[in-house]
């Protein structure tokens, strides 16, 4: 028993080291007193301060953390919220004073020099500061290679300051980083960037370049609308109409409901051919596939009624009403032939019947609060249940020249 002594004095000693270890790393001494370290974050302050945060009522979440930093000016974490809240404020200066002061301080791990970096570069480009902004994110990239948020936000600068060649590179990255899943979104944002860099190799005059890049959009993701006329309108620069036909070609066959388009310039390209048959052709193909498509119904009837097709050109853009009886645009299509053929007695009856039992307006009543739908003029909302929030829902004018609603 007593040769157990010295061991269980040892075990003693371990014991009451791990416990004023524990209590050094929880309480710190300042300003002559012990400070629990544990406090900022068990404290109401932070408690109350992300509650607000959550509600939306910034102003007193600004007001909570910043007592909560006052029980320990430590806090990382809280300090960074509170910048961060500020600049969703629209205080930038202040989310740029309390972010550069937490990059001063020594001992920061890897992972929060980072964050801090990232955060003050979201003050930046809040601020308006691109360069710095810049600047910041690609100091975090250079940190973390992998980081994702960073690379983000550094794709979407560069393509506010339209340089696509960078918004291009640094996205390959991204699609690089991203799982298989997130692919077929990655593909059409590539293909978009690919097509800008085609019309910014086009404003250079560059033909062969912009041709080859709005390939590269086709070839990413089919649903690129703009490289295909982009690329017919090149090929045709360059003097080959057969691509250009076939560029626009494309498009209605990967994407039908986008094949409007190109019915100006298919239109066009014909009538110099001397080929306006091959027009009617691919809007009766269109027709053929989609029984709802009044658009190529309404190119149609103004392309038959040019040539003098009047009466089948009516039939064509009546059918086109049937569709889409708000389109202002078909209506004047319909009163063009209506004039050409001497108002007939029998074709205006047609249109005003066809007309009528189309509906108009069907729910012109919206709630101005929750934009909940309705027929009819109701005092109180069924959805958010606000009183009195209904108002007539009118189209606005193409431009508003008087100014007053
Ligand atoms: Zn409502």
């Amino acid at each position: 028993m007593e040769d157990s002594l010295p061991l269980l004095g040892a075990l003693v000693a371990l014991l009451v080291g791990l416990a004023v270890g524990k209590a050094w790393e929880r309480y710190k001494l300042r300003d002559g007193r012990w400070i629990d370290r544990r406090r900022a974050r068990d404290s109401h302050h932070y408690v109350l301060g992300l509650n607000f945060l959550v509600s939306n009522q910034i102003d007193l979440a600004i007001e909570e953390l910043s007592q909560a930093t006052r029980v320990d000016s430590d806090a990382l974490e809280i300090h960074l919220i509170l910048g961060n809240v500020h600049r969703e404020r629209g205080q930038v200066a202040r989310a740029i004073q309390v972010h550069q002061a937490l990059l001063q301080r020594p001992k920061l791990t890897k992972v929060e020099h980072a964050y801090i970096l990232l955060c003050l570069g979201l003050d930046f480009k809040r601020g308006g500061f691109v360069d710095r902004a810049l600047e910041a994110f690609n100091e975090v990239v250079r940190m973390d290679p992998n980081n994702q948020y960073a690379l983000l936000y550094l794709q979407k600068l560069h393509e506010e300051q339209h340089q696509w060649a960078d918004a291009h590179r640094i996205r390959k990255q991204l699609v690089a980083l991203s799982g298989p899943d997130t692919q077929p979104r990655n593909q059409a944002i590539l293909g978009f960037l690919e097509n800008a860099l085609g019309s910014e190799a086009l404003a250079v005059g560059d033909r062969g370049r912009a041709a080859r890049h709005f390939e590269e959009a086709i070839d990413l993701d089919a649903g690129t609308a703009p490289a295909f006329l982009n690329l017919g309108d090149v090929r045709l620069m360059q003097g080959d109409v057969a691509g250009a036909e076939n560029a626009w070609d494309r498009l209605m066959t990967s994407s039908p409901e986008r094949a409007y388009l190109a019915f100006a310039r298919l239109e066009k390209l014909y009538e110099q051919l001397a080929q306006p048959d091959k027009f009617e052709q691919r809007c009766l193909r269109l027709i053929a596939a989609n029984s709802q498509d009044w658009r190529a119904r309404l190119a149609l009837g103004g392309h038959l009624a040019k040539r003098g097709r009047d009466l089948e050109a009516f039939e064509f853009l009546l059918a086109a009403l049937e569709h889409n009886p708000h389109g202002l645009t078909v209506h004047q299509a319909v009163w063009g032939v209506l004039l050409k053929l001497d108002l007939g007695r029998a074709l205006v009856q047609r249109y005003i019947e066809s007309a009528r039992s189309s509906v108009f307006f069907l729910d012109p009543h919206v709630c101005v609060k929750c934009h909940y739908r309705s027929t009819e003029l109701l005092w109180q909302c069924p959805h958010c249940h606000e009183w009195n929030s209904f108002v007539e829902e009118r189209i606005a004018p193409a431009q508003d020249a008087t100014g007053e609603m």
